[in-house]
C-alpha cells in the first residue's frame, strides 16, 4: 500500500495542523511523528491520551508510520471505562503530551512523551509498513448500546474510506477544515484529522466547539465544517442573532453533519438562514463511512445519501434476505460490505462472528428505507429506535423530528415502553424550551398526530431537565428509562 501520507514529504512547506497559535507545516509534522515513531519501535499496541491537541495528531501519525496500532483514549471517560478499555487493549506504551497529568489507572503503563519540536528529521517513507491488512487503529465504539468494543481498523480501511469521500465531496489539498470534534472517535480522529492529511490540506483545530470559532475560521480562509447534530442544532439556534455566522456559514465550501441524525428542524433552518445544505453522511466505528449525500443531489433534509465508492450496502429483512426495490418503503437492516470495514473485535470473536452473516455482510443494527432514487433514509437503531406497536413498525426518529417543530420543545428523544393492549407504547422524553412553562401533553400527541399520523403519536411523556448524551453528543436512551 501506498503511504498514507504522501504530502510528509511532498509538501514539507504547506501548512497541516493550526491548534490556536500553534502552526505545524508537513515537515514539521513529519520530523516530529519520524522522531517519535523511532521511540515507539516494535511494541505491540500503544495507547494515546487523546486531548485536542497536536502531540495527539503527532502521536497517532508517529503510530501509523510505526505500523504500531494505535488505541486513542478519551481524557475524560470515567475510571471504569478507562479500566475496561486499558485491559482490554493492554498497551505497552502510553502516548501523551509532556503538559498532561495522567490518571493513576495508567502509572503501570511507560509513558512517552510527545515532542512537537523536533530538531531531528527523517525520511518518513522507510518507516511505514505497506500491508493494507495490518491493524492501524483500534477504535472504542461510542457505548451508546452497550459497553464500548473495541474496532480494529486496518490501514486500508482507512485508505478507503477518505478518498471515497474526497470523490463526493470534491476534497482537496486546498481545503482548510474548521474541527471541533474531540479526537478519539472516527468521526474527530479519522475524518477530521487524519481526512485533511491524506489530501495534504490543513486542520484548524478550535480546542473546544464554539459558534464564534466556526464564524472567525470560516471567515478567514477556512472552507469547511464537520459538525454533530448537537452542533448544527447550536448553530440553528444562533443563527438569527447572528449575522457574521450567516455569512460565515454561506460562503463555506462544505457544511457536514454526522455521527446521529441531524434533526430535520434544525437542518431547515440553516438553510434558510445561510441558502447552504448540510450535507449528512452516514458511518460508524466499525465500517467508517458508509454512505454520504452528494454535492449535486437535491437538497432534502433527513436523507444521508448513497453508498461511497467501493461500499456495497444492501437492505435485508429479519432472515437478512435482500429487500428490493418492489417493496417501496419497506424497513430493512443495513448491511455493509467493502474495503472499509474493520477486521474484527478486539477480543471479542463472539461479536465478531455475530456481526457478520455468512457472505461477509456487516449488520449495522441500523434501519432504513430507501427512496426511489436509491438514497437511504434511515429510520433509527434496530435496538432502541424501532416501535412496534399496534401491529405497525414506527420509527423513533421522524416522532422526534415532529416533536422538535414545536416551539415548546428544546430536545425530545422517543422511546418503546411494554403495553398490554399495543405490544408497545410509545414514550416522548422532552426538554421544555422553558421549564417554566412546558407543553401539555395532549398538545404534544396532537401536534404528532396531526403531522405524522394518529398511531404515531405518543401515549407517554416525561418532561426532564436535560437529555443525557454521551461525548459526542449522541442521546443514551437505555439511560432514559433506567
Ligand atoms: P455502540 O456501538 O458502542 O453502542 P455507537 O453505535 O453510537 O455506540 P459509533 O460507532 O460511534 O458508536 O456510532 C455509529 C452509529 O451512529 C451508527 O450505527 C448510527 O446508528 C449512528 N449514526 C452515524 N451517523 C448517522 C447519521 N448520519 N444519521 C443517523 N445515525 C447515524
Ligand atoms: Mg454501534
Amino acid at each position: 500500500m501506498a503511504p498514507l501520507f504522501p504530502a510528509l514529504t511532498r509538501t514539507p512547506e504547506r501548512t497541516a495542523l493550526q491548534f490556536g497559535d500553534h502552526r505545524m507545516t508537513y515537515g514539521a509534522l513529519a520530523a516530529a511523528a519520524n522522531g517519535l515513531a523511532r521511540r515507539i519501535g516494535a511494541a505491540q499496541r500503544v495507547a494515546v491520551w487523546a486531548t485536542s491537541s497536536p502531540e495527539t495528531v503527532i502521536a497517532v501519525v508517529a503510530a501509523l508510520l510505526a505500523g504500531v496500532p494505535a488505541v486513542p483514549l478519551n481524557p475524560k471517560s470515567g475510571e471504569t471505562e478507562l479500566g475496561h478499555i486499558l485491559t482490554d487493549s493492554a498497551p505497552a506504551h502510553i502516548l501523551a503530551a509532556p503538559s498532561v497529568q495522567l490518571p493513576t489507572a495508567l502509572a503501570e503503563i511507560d509513558r512517552i512523551d510527545v515532542d512537537r519540536n523536533p530538531a531531528n528529521t527523517f525520511a518518513s517513507d522507510a518507516l511505514e509498513p505497506d500491508d493494507g491488512a495490518a491493524a492501524a487503529l483500534i477504535v472504542y465504539t461510542s457505548g451508546t448500546t452497550g459497553p464500548p468494543k473495541g474496532a480494529v481498523l486496518p490501514r486500508r480501511a482507512i485508505a478507503a474510506t477518505l478518498d471515497g469521500l474526497a470523490d463526493v465531496w470534491e476534497w482537496t489539498a486546498d481545503d482548510v477544515l474548521v474541527h471541533g470534534l474531540p479526537l478519539f472517535h472516527v468521526h474527530g480522529l479519522i475524518l477530521g484529522a487524519l481526512g485533511p492529511l491524506r489530501r495534504g490540506g490543513t486542520v484548524r483545530h478550535l480546542g473546544r466547539f464554539s459558534t464564534d470559532g466556526v464564524t472567525r475560521e470560516l471567515s478567514s480562509g477556512a472552507t469547511m465544517l464537520f459538525g454533530v447534530p448537537t452542533m448544527y442544532h447550536r448553530i440553528a439556534e444562533e443563527l438569527p442573532g447572528d449575522p457574521a455566522l450567516v455569512k460565515a456559514l454561506s460562503t463555506a465550501r462544505l457544511l457536514v453533519s454526522g455521527s446521529a441524525a441531524l434533526p430535520v428542524h434544525d437542518h431547515q433552518r440553516i438553510t434558510t438562514a445561510t441558502g447552504r445544505r448540510v450535507v449528512e453522511r452516514y458511518g460508524m466505528t466499525e465500517t467508517l463511512m458508509n454512505t454520504s449525500v452528494c454535492l449535486d443531489a437535491p437538497p432534502v433534509a433527513g436523507t444521508v445519501g448513497h453508498p461511497l465508492p467501493g461500499v456495497e450496502l444492501r437492505l435485508v429483512d429479519d432472515a437478512d434476505t435482500e429487500i428490493t426495490g418492489e417493496v417501496p418503503d419497506s424497513v430493512g437492516e443495513i448491511q455493509v460490505r467493502g474495503p472499509n470495514l474493520f477486521s474484527e473485535y478486539l477480543n471479542r470473536p463472539d461479536a465478531t462472528a455475530a456481526a457478520f452473516t455468512g457472505d461477509g455482510w456487516f449488520r449495522t443494527g441500523d434501519m432504513a428505507v430507501r427512496g426511489t432514487d436509491g438514497s437511504i433514509r434511515i429510520v433509527g437503531r434496530r435496538a432502541t429506535d424501532l416501535i412496534k406497536s399496534g401491529g405497525y413498525k414506527i420509527g423513533a426518529g421522524e416522532i422526534e423530528n415532529a416533536l422538535l417543530e414545536h416551539p415548546a420543545v428544546a430536545e425530545a428523544a422517543v422511546t418503546g415502553e411494554p403495553d398490554d393492549d399495543l405490544g408497545e407504547r410509545i414514550v416522548a422524553w422532552i426538554v421544555p424550551a422553558d421549564p417554566q412553562a412546558p407543553p401539555s401533553a395532549a398538545e404534544l400527541a396532537d401536534h404528532v398526530a396531526r403531522r405524522l399520523a394518529p398511531h404515531k403519536r405518543p401515549r407517554v411523556v416525561h418532561f426532564i431537565p436535560a437529555m443525557p448524551r454521551n461525548d459526542m453528543g449522541k442521546i443514551r436512551k437505555r439511560d432514559l428509562h433506567g
